[in-house]
């Protein structure tokens, strides 16, 4: 028995492993919702040479498309059965390629697309039992998921995807006829904070709730997140709304902390040998109050023209 191992055994300081690369998959209900909510952080994991993939459970053609979900609402008629299935189809295809598009921005090469109708999310059998085999597959170490009690917990298409992710991650820990992958156990979850929870800014903000307990800080990166949103052409996501979401989310996610932060829940409560001091910590105890003042109040410059025709309805002369 190696030295190592045995002080592992005793309870000792575990190897650490640190220096190993990690694989990391995002799951999101549709396909902006992984940019949304975890671009900042993927982009830090890849550029670091770890390995980044994206998984969009729906091809979420219905999410304020332009031509599904907004042309529609405008029509006398919706076009007969065929007909829109093909319109459907062929913005399914449209927002694939805003995808990998945005994807390539932020490193990552792999994006699965499962193909599931937005209509209406449940929490299907055949649904779990495909993303289990492609978990055994991808083989993540780190899942990064939506919050499965989002909003109401049960209908939201965010919550319902964030069971299925759970379930999903549960089966393949074991095996199934026809898949030749082993069983996989990831390391942890980290859900989606970005409507899940408060944003938090210490302990007493836990109270009454579930709360956000892991930021990253995105500033150094979040021009690049805001081109990768930027690509999202077909769902109304780029420009005015994309600059309101930078600092609605991610600026609110920073906090008193950092200029841009995405948010995170731990799934499972972190197990340590000494105390947990992170860099953030240190440098932030070693910097003088403008410092720190410094460090969160810096705002992206965007260039987007606010012209009188994006602004609300309410607003207008
Ligand atoms: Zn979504």
């Amino acid at each position: 028995m190696s030295k190592k191992k045995s002080a592992a055994v005793l309870g000792g300081a575990p190897d650490a492993g640190s220096d190993q690369k990690l694989r990391i998959v995002s799951i999101g209900a549709h396909p902006a919702d992984v940019f949304d909510q975890s671009g900042g952080t993927m982009l830090h994991h890849t550029a670091r040479g770890d390995y980044v993939a994206c998984i969009s459970l729906t091809h979420g053609a219905r999410v304020h498309d332009a031509v599904i979900s907004e042309d529609m609402f405008h029509r006398k008629e919706i076009p007969e059965a065929a007909e829109l299935t093909q319109m459907i189809g062929d913005r399914s295809d449209v927002k694939a390629q805003e995808v990998r598009k945005a994807c390539k921005i932020l490193g990552i090469d792999d994006v699965y697309f499962m193909g599931i109708d937005d209509s209406i999310m449940l929490v299907e059998r055949d649904t779990i039992r495909r993303l289990a085999r492609l978990l055994r597959q991808i083989r993540p170490d780190i899942i990064l998921t939506h919050y499965p009690f989002e909003g109401d917990g049960h209908v939201s298409p965010h919550a319902v995807a964030g069971q299925i992710a759970m379930h999903a991650a549960g089966f393949a820990g074991s095996v199934d006829p026809g898949d030749r992958n082993p069983p996989l156990r990831t390391m942890q979850t980290f859900f989606f904070g970005d409507g899940a929870a408060s944003v938090r800014n210490g302990l007493w903000d836990a109270r009454g709730g579930y709360t956000n307990d892991v930021f990253v800080d995105i500033t150094d990166v979040i021009d690049k997140k805001f081109a990768a949103m930027e690509c999202l052409v077909s769902q109304g996501y780029a420009g005015v709304y994309n600059r309101k979401r930078t600092e609605r989310s991610d600026g609110a996610f920073g906090g008193g902390s950092f200029s841009y932060g995405e948010g995170f829940i731990r799934g499972g409560s972190e197990k340590h040998y000494y105390l947990p001091i992170t860099a953030f910590a240190r440098q932030r105890a070693r910097s003088s109050d403008h410092e720190v003042m410094r460090h969160y109040s810096w705002r992206l410059p965007m260039p987007v023209a606010d012209t009188m025709a994006n602004r609300p309805p309410s607003l207008k002369e």
